[in-house]
């Protein structure tokens, strides 16, 4: 054991060691004896630096939680593989303050013709201040991501693989591939598709394998326009998954079957593209300096529970589906702030008996759909001549503005509503950064603290002042007269009663700071 290597925890935790003692139902893993055990530094172990792994521990730091994200490799990735960010993920980066270094590393593009490349302009209207896309590529992000973390006191180290772990009643013990042993109240699995954590948890992974393998990239060509449109008219004639589209700025988006390219483990190279489009229409169009290429295949797989006793899975880890519509990295990045506030309630005593199962509750439903709307959306790139048709009628339906809005709300996530029971349309939905009194919502979300925003001004939200923020502001763009906002940005509470709003505040943030002896 190794554990003498550990660097010491961050200066701002300010927690005893013996603050929280959780329920475990289920917990997996034979308890390790006590006199066997490393000593507790950390709050959080998450095994993975990918986007949500990185987002996770920065949303669990701006409450002071200890956490360490353990990476197996090196280097960051350099490898592309993403389309952008949609409109929750850039309200999301908004509300944390991160939106202003994101557009600095990448462009807006028109938020519309994302749902099985129908290209459909977006509606006018859509109901958010980010209404674009942000292309910009995965390993910006992650660096982004990864240093925010940091700054906020994360600390990541590299090249360390997480290899076993067992669970107890009062934490986890994760083993490193070099046999380093360390120690945590919780384990989060953000270590992607072939997650190490789940397999070992012995959740399934129920869905489909992949049937076919495609590749996908971005780069110029070298003939006019209107000769790859004369061209790629007639393919999409032919049974072949194939397109060559302008992205803008001169790129075109390039995708092909993969079929023939045998090496898995390797990124494809542009001769590879090359052959493949020689292969579908006779010609390479002259392509070259990639931005980025890929390769993914079809499968699509949930894992059946996103929590066994301490430990948790996040973002690919507990879902995969093909790339199509660009809400793989979204999906996790967005499980994250669900998470983050949920599990630092949880280490700092004051949550509520069920929050942390609300994770799963609110988040294994949305990534059901996604996956469903992904398997809509492969059907509708097939070139059969039954979902041929079926995308011809869906192309014309798309005319109707509520039908365009509704695959728009869901590829980017803005029409996500928790079921947080009877009430308005508003509740369980996130809300838009409307206009304030200071400015904008979001720039009162920065810290990550639930937020009542109180038109009456007569409310309080004194009791959890250490959790939830309070802006009486008659001026608010709202509609309602009084909305709790969770610190994910989901409307927990709409109302003008003092009562009511102080049952839902213990319910969410659990009893006021007198009665939980913080
Ligand atoms: C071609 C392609 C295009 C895509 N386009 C888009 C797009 O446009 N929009 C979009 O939203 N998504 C897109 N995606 C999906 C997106 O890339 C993933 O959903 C996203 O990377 C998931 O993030 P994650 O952090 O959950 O997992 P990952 O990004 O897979 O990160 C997991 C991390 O865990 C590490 N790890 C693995 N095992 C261990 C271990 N045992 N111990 C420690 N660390 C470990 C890995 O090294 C990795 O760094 C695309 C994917 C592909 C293939």
């Amino acid at each position: 054991m190794h554990s003498q290597q550990v660097t010491p925890e961050p200066p701002s935790n300010d927690r005893a060691e013996h603050d929280v003692r959780a329920d475990v139902p289920g917990a997996a893993g034979s308890p390790a004896s006590g006199a066997d055990r490393p000593p507790l530094r950390f709050d959080v172990i998450i095994a993975g630096c990918g986007p949500t792994g990185a987002t996770l521990a920065a949303e669990l730091r701006l409450h002071d939680v200890r956490v360490l994200v353990l990476e197996k490799e090196t280097e960051p990735a350099s490898f592309v593989r993403i389309v952008g960010l949609h409109i929750r993920s850039l309200e999301l980066m908004a509300m944390r303050g991160l939106l202003d270094r994101m557009l600095q590393h990448g462009r807006r593009r028109p938020a519309g013709g994302f749902f099985a490349a129908i290209p459909k302009p977006a509606p006018q209207s859509l109901d958010s201040a980010y209404a674009y896309l942000l292309g910009i590529p995965q390993p910006v992000i992650e660096q982004l991501l990864e240093e925010h973390a940091i700054a906020l006191g994360a600390q990541v180290r590299r090249g360390r693989a997480v290899a076993g772990f067992e669970q107890d009643d009062d934490g986890v013990t994760v083993e490193l591939a070099d046999g380093e042993r360390l120690r945590s109240r919780y384990l989060v699995g953000c270590d992607g598709a072939r997650s190490t954590v789940r397999k070992l948890l012995g959740v399934g992974f129920p869905g489909e394998p992949a049937r076919t393998e495609t590749l996908m990239g971005e780069m110029e060509v070298g003939v006019p326009q209107e000769e790859i449109a004369a061209k790629t008219a007639g393919i999409r004639e032919t049974p072949h998954r194939f397109w060559l589209r302008p992205f803008g700025g001169g790129i075109y988006s390039v995708v092909v079957p993969a079929a023939g390219v045998t090496d898995r483990a390797e990124p494809p190279t542009l001769e590879d593209f090359k052959r493949q489009l020689r292969a579908i229409a006779g010609t390479d169009f002259g392509v070259h300096s990639p931005r980025w290429m890929s390769r993914f295949g079809d499968a699509t797989r949930l894992a059946e529970r996103y929590r066994v006793g301490r430990v948790l899975l996040a973002g690919d880890a507990a879902h995969i589906h093909p790339p199509i519509g660009g809400q793989g990295l979204n999906l996790g990045v967005q499980d994250a702030f669900n998470l983050g506030w949920k599990l630092a309630a949880q280490i700092r005593g004051w949550a509520p008996e069920t929050l942390l199962d609300t994770y799963q509750a609110e988040r294994h439903p949305v990534a059901e759909d996604v996956l469903d709307n992904t398997r809509a959306q492969m059907e509708l790139l097939s070139t059969e001549p039954g979902p041929r048709a079926v995308r011809r009628l869906l192309t014309e339906l798309m005319d109707f503005d509520e039908v365009n809005r509704h695959l728009i709300e869901k590829i980017t996530a803005i029409g996500v509503r928790y079921d947080f029971g009877e009430g308005p349309d508003l509740l369980g939905r996130r809300l838009p950064d409307i206009d304030v009194r200071q400015g904008h919502l979001y720039g009162l979300l920065h810290r990550g603290r639930g937020l009542l925003l109180d038109r009456t001004e007569r409310l309080t939200a004194g009791g959890w002042s250490d959790r939830v923020d309070h802006l009486a502001d008659p001026t608010a763009d709202l509609d309602v007269p009084c909305v709790l906002l969770r610190p994910d940005g989901h409307v927990a509470w709409i109302g003008d009663d003092q009562q009511d709003l102080d049952d839902h505040l213990t319910r969410w943030f659990g009893k006021p700071a007198d009665r939980a002896g913080l």
